[in-house]
C-alpha cells in the first residue's frame, strides 16, 4: 500500500460498509469498487477503508495481513485498540479496520440490522479517521456513503481537522434516502462529537424528532460535496413525496447536491468472459444465449420444451422499496400469458420472506416458475443471462444496477419509471424518444394494470417480431453503461473542490 499520492492524480480514500465482491449487500457494494476502478484508470490513488467484518469473502482477497500499527481510537470515554489488516480487492488497495472492541462489532456474522448498527457504524467513521491521521495520509478527497460512514463529515470538520487532518474535501454520496440512521440525540457523543453543538435545526437535528439526530443530514450539511445516484432520483428527493424527511435539508443546499447515474464494471458483468455461466457470449452469438437459457432451465428444472417461451427473470433485494406486490403479481401474470419466471431474492422483512416462501412452495411443482429465496452471487449471473426480460417494478430506485446488468446479458428491461429506472431504460414503443436510446419496455403507475400493459407489450414484441427482439438484445448488450462517463464526472466534482479549496487558502 502506498503511503500518498505519487501520480499527478487525485489521492481519493472511500470509507464504507461495503465493496464487492468481499463485502456486498446491494448496490452499495458494486458503486465502491466500480468507481473505485474508474477512478484509478484515470490515475488517482485510490484506497478504500471497510470494516473487517467475518462474513467478507475473505477468499476474494488477495495479500490480506495484518499490519504492524495499532490505531487507538476513542470512544465512549475511554480509548479502543484497533488491529488493521491490508488487502488488494478488485486490484484496489483496501484496508481492513478490525476493533478490538468487546462488542465485537463487526464480528457478527452478518453486516448490517444489528440493534447497535449506530455505535458500530459510528465507531467505525471514527476509526477510519484515526488511521487516516495515524498513517500520516493527506488525502485530497475523503468520500463517504451511505448513513454507516455519514459520521465523516462532522468527525473530519469538528475532530481530525484541528487535529491536523487537514488536506481533504469531504464528498458524500447517499445511495438511498429511505435509510437515514437516525439514532436519540444522545447516542451521537460516544464517537466523540458534541451533542448540543450538533443537535440543531441546521446541523444534525432530525427534522421530524427533535431529540434524533440524523446522520446523512449531518453528512449533508457538513459535506463539500454531496451527491445521489442518479439525475431523476435527485429531483425526487427535493420533493416533500420523495426526500423522506430531507427534502428542505437538500433544497436548502442544492448548491453542492447532484446527480450521477452509477455506472455498472464492465470486467465483473461481461458475458464474453463471465466464467460463472454455462456458455460465455456476445452480441454477435445469440446462440450462446440460447444455450444459458437451457442451461438454467435444465438445473432449476423448468421445462425446456419450447425456446421461445420468454422467460422472465428478477434479481432483488424484497423489500417494500422494489414493489413486491407488483413481483409477486408478475410471477402469476407471466405464467397467465405463457412465460416462465425466475426470481431470486432475499428478504431481511420476516413476513416478506414469508410470503415469498408461501408462493415458492405453490409453484414447487410447476414447469414455468422457479423462485429462489436466498442472496447467491453465481446464480445471479446465470439468470442474467438466460433470461429475456428483466422486471423491476419500483415504488422508487434511486439508480438500480440490475436494468443495466440485464442489459449488458440482453436481457430486456420492463421497469416503472422512476429514479435512475427513468435515467437508463427508454420504451421501445415511445416515439416521442430518439430510436438509439429506446431499450426497454416502461411503466409509470406503481399498480398492476399498468405494469400488465408494459409486460404483455413485451410479450407482443417478443412472439410477433422474432427478428425485431433480437436486433433489441443486440442492441441492449451494446451500449454503454459503464463507469467512464460517471467517473468523469465525480472526477470534475472533485477537481473543483480541491481548487476552490486551494484558491481559498492561497487567498488568505
Ligand atoms: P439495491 O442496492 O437497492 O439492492 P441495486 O439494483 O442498486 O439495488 O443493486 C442490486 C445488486 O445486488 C445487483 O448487483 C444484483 O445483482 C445484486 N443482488 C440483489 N439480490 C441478489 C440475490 N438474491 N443474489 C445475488 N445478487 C443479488
Amino acid at each position: 500500500l502506498t503511503s500518498g499520492p505519487k501520480s499527478p492524480g487525485l489521492h481519493v480514500i472511500h470509507i464504507a460498509a461495503e465493496m464487492a465482491p468481499v463485502a456486498k449487500v446491494g448496490g452499495l457494494g458494486d458503486v465502491i469498487s466500480g468507481l473505485g476502478k474508474a477512478l484509478q484508470k484515470r490515475g488517482h490513488l485510490v484506497e478504500i477503508i471497510l470494516p473487517k467484518y467475518d462474513c467478507m469473502e475473505y477468499d476474494r482477497i488477495s495479500d490480506l495481513k495484518a499490519i504492524d500499527l495499532v490505531v487507538e481510537s476513542y470512544f465512549e470515554g475511554k480509548l479502543y485498540k484497533n488491529k488493521i489488516w491490508t488487502g488488494v480487492v478488485e486490484g484496489l488497495p483496501v484496508y481492513f479496520i478490525e476493533p478490538l472492541h468487546p462488542a465485537k462489532f463487526f464480528w457478527r456474522g452478518e453486516y448490517y440490522g444489528e440493534h447497535d448498527d449506530f455505535k458500530r457504524f459510528s465507531f467505525f467513521s471514527r476509526a477510519a479517521l484515526e488511521l487516516l491521521l495515524q498513517t500520516g495520509k493527506r488525502p485530497d478527497i475523503i468520500h463517504c456513503h451511505d448513513w454507516q460512514t455519514a459520521f465523516i463529515a462532522p468527525l473530519y470538520w469538528d475532530i481530525y481537522n484541528p487535529k491536523g487532518l487537514n488536506s481533504a474535501r469531504i464528498c458524500f454520496t447517499c445511495h438511498n434516502f429511505e435509510y437515514q440512521g437516525t439514532a436519540p440525540a444522545s447516542e451521537l457523543a460516544a464517537c466523540g462529537l458534541n451533542v448540543h453543538q450538533l443537535n440543531r435545526p441546521d446541523r444534525m437535528q432530525d427534522n421530524s424528532a427533535h431529540d434524533r439526530v440524523n446522520p446523512v443530514k449531518g453528512a449533508v450539511v457538513f459535506s463539500n460535496i454531496v451527491t445521489t445516484v442518479s439525475p431523476t432520483y435527485a429531483g425526487e428527493v427535493r420533493t416533500a413525496e420523495g426526500g423522506k424527511g430531507l427534502h428542505s435539508t437538500l433544497v436548502s443546499h442544492s448548491k453542492k447536491f447532484i446527480g450521477i447515474l452509477n455506472g455498472i464494471d464492465g470486467g465483473a458483468w461481461n458475458p464474453s468472459t463471465d466464467s460463472l455461466l454455462a456458455v460465455q457470449y456476445s452480441s454477435n452469438d445469440l446462440q450462446g444465449k440460447a444455450q444459458n437459457k437451457t442451461a438454467i432451465r435444465r438445473q432449476l428444472g423448468l421445462s425446456t420444451a419450447k425456446l421461445r417461451q420468454p422467460l422472465v427473470g428478477c434479481i432483488t433485494r424484497l423489500v417494500p422499496q422494489k414493489g413486491v406486490h407488483l413481483i409477486r403479481h408478475a410471477i402469476y401474470r407471466t405464467l397467465e400469458l405463457g412465460g416462465q419466471f425466475v426470481l431470486l431474492g432475499s428478504s431481511p422483512v420476516p413476513h416478506i420472506q414469508q410470503e415469498f416462501e408461501g408462493i415458492a412452495n405453490n409453484l414447487r411443482d410447476s414447469e414455468h416458475a422457479r423462485l429462489i429465496l436466498k442472496y447467491d452471487e453465481a446464480l445471479s449471473h446465470s439468470i442474467y443471462a438466460a433470461s429475456d426480460m428483466f422486471i423491476i417494478p419500483s415504488i422508487f430506485e434511486p439508480c438500480g444496477l440490475t436494468q443495466m446488468i440485464a442489459m449488458r446479458y440482453g436481457s430486456v428491461p420492463i421497469v416503472r419509471k422512476t429514479g435512475g429506472l427513468n435515467d437508463s431504460v427508454f420504451d421501445v414503443d415511445d416515439d416521442a424518444i430518439p430510436l438509439q436510446y429506446r431499450n426497454g419496455f416502461t411503466f409509470l403507475d406503481p399498480n398492476e394494470q399498468a405494469f400488465n400493459a408494459a409486460l404483455e407489450r413485451a410479450f407482443e414484441h417478443y412472439w410477433n417480431d422474432v427478428k425485431g427482439w433480437e436486433d433489441l438484445v443486440r442492441k441492449i448488450m451494446e451500449m454503454d453503461f459503464s463507469w467512464e462517463t460517471s467517473a468523469a464526472q465525480y472526477e470534475d466534482l472533485y477537481s473543483k473542490s480541491v481548487a476552490r479549496a486551494r484558491a481559498a487558502a492561497a487567498s488568505n
